[in-house]
This record gives C-alpha cells, structure tokens and sequence, in this order.
C-alpha cells in the first residue's frame, strides 16, 4: 500500500466528515502510532481525542468572538486593593457563575473609571470558559439596534439575540437619557430574561436616579423591580483608575 497515498487518500474521507480536528493531527498520530507502536484502538481513541479538543476549541473561540466583548481582562487583571469598597470575595463568588444557574442580575454602580466594564467583562470571560453564551453591549447601541430593527422589519429576530444568550452584559446605562420608545425596548429585554437569564448591567447612576434615565416613573419602576429581585448590586465608591498614581 502507497503509505503518502493512503495518508492523502485518509485526509479527504476524513475532510467529507468534516472531521478538521483529526485531519490537522493525523501526520502525526500516524508517525506516533508507528514509532510508538500503538494498538488500533489506541490509537482510534487518540484521533477521536484530537476531533473532540478541536471541536471544543473552535465553539470556545466562536462564542469568545460572538460575545463582543471589548476587550479582554480577566478578574485577575483587577486591583482589588486600589477599591477597598468592592468584596473581593463577593466578585470571586460571582466568578464561579452560579448566578446564571439562577438568572439573577448583576448591578456594578459606580463614577467613571472605577471598573465596572472591566469587572463586566471579568465575569463574560469567565462565563465563556464555562462555555456559556455572552453578549455585551453598551445600552445605547442595543437600544439604537432595536430601534432601527423597527425600520426593516427585523425587531423581533434582533430581540432574539438580546434574549437567547446565557449572560447579557448592558454597559452604560445613564450616559444619556433615552426616548420614550427607546425605554419601552429596554424594558422588554429586561421583562423577557426576568428570572430566565441574567444580565450585567453597569452604570454611573445611583438606583434612585433611575428615574431620569427612564422618563417614565411607572416604567422605571417596573423595570428597576423587575432587575432588583434577584440581584447582587456593587457600589463602588472609589476614584477612578485612570487618575492613579504610577508607583
Ligand atoms: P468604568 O467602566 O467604571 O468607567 P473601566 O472598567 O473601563 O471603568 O476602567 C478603566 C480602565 O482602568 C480600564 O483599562 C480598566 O482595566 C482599568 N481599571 C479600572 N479599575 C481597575 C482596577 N481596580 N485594577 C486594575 N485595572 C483597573
Ligand atoms: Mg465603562
């Protein structure tokens, strides 16, 4: 039997499959099965091993890319010791994701550059490692989303993207007021996930100024009982990161 044949021959069978995993290791799982005199099931076991590593690695980063996140810093990254007010050990519990398994929400309140996106996005990658699905966005380009949805006719499928993933990560609430339709979006996204999926939500305002983000008083509340229920708030008063001093 031509061996380089059977190889190419083995590569495009295993290409049809759709088998990429077992094609990229497949040279070497070869010279290793020879060299080291491997049994057959051995080495079955170690191609199908090579397929499923491949398979995991591929929806991992997939689902990293869809998450949006916008950048990449991990709890790790953060300085718990410049932000005495935060628990670490509420946030390292928060780390764990347990709080999906039960669709509560997460509120991080604080002044500029005291890290609530960096935290957000903390918990994002940690639960992408979990191989749970994240979206994050800044609450006016989802708003501004659901919004032009409405032109062409697509706002339910866009709310669909709002509503399908394991942890929705809202960032920004309060930089700017919204419309009286715009509250409406943001009340159905917050109502539609209320005790089926979590949401992180960051903001410089306090919760009793809600009500000038939202407008409306009868909504605001709606809205503010619907993410406080099961929830864990972070106040962080602290300065901000930007302004510290290089030591
Ligand atoms: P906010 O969202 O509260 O305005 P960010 O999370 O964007 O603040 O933080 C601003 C910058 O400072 C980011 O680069 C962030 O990684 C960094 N940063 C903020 N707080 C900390 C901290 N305690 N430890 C390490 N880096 C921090
Ligand atoms: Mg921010």
């Amino acid at each position: 039997m031509n061996q380089i044949l059977s190889t190419h021959e083995l590569e495009k069978t295993l290409k049809e499959f759709k088998l990429a995993g077992m094609v990229k290791t497949l040279d070497l799982r070869l010279k290793q099965a020879q060299e080291d005199n491997l049994g057959y099931s051995e080495f079955l076991a170690l191609m199908l091993e090579d397929e499923l590593n491949s398979r995991s690695d591929n929806r991992k980063s997939r689902l990293y890319h869809q998450a949006h996140l916008p950048f990449e810093k991990g709890i790790e990254d953060f300085d718990f010791a410049f932000q005495p007010s935060i628990k670490k050990q509420e946030v390292l519990e928060l780390a764990t994701c347990h709080f999906l398994a039960k669709s509560t929400n997460i509120l991080l309140i604080g002044q500029p550059g005291t890290g609530k996106t960096h935290l957000s996005v903390s918990l994002g990658l940690k639960a992408l490692s979990y191989g749970k699905t994240v979206l994050f966005s800044s609450v006016w380009e989802m708003i501004q989303k659901l919004h032009e949805s409405r032109a062409d006719f697509s706002y339910q499928k866009k709310i669909e993207e709002y509503l399908k993933v394991d942890l929705l990560i809202l960032d920004e609430l309060g930089y700017r007021s919204m419309a009286e339709k715009t509250v409406e979006d943001f009340f159905e996204i917050v109502s539609r996930r209320y005790e089926k999926g979590s949401i992180i939500i960051t903001t410089n305002r306090s919760l009793s100024e809600w009500d000038k983000v939202f407008i409306d008083r009868t909504l605001t509340t709606a809205i503010v009982d619907r993410l406080m229920h099961h929830s864990t708030i972070i106040e962080i008063k602290g300065e901000s990161y930007r302004f510290k001093k290089k030591d």
